[in-house]
């Protein structure tokens, strides 16, 4: 079984990836950190450790398919 690209009619790309990157702020030692959202999955929440206090993080994330729409962070 082989992939291949798909061209959508009416010359309109569509990502068939749906991973997003975009970065936090870590709560607790402001220490900006880049993560990936699998923008398939409309509700998801992730639970984080910070490599630089070892603390977790909580990330609730909304999305529709290729964007984020809203990203939460709580201690
Ligand atoms: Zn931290």
């Amino acid at each position: 079984m082989a992939l291949r690209a798909v061209s959508v009619a009416g010359g309109r790309s569509y990502n068939m990836h749906p991973i997003a990157e975009t970065k936090i702020i870590r709560p607790h030692c402001g220490e900006v950190f880049p993560i990936q959202i699998d923008t398939s999955q409309p509700e998801q929440i992730l639970i984080e450790d910070c490599a630089v206090c070892c603390r977790s993080i909580t990330l609730t994330i909304r999305c529709r398919p290729g964007a984020i729409v809203e990203l939460t962070c709580s201690l």
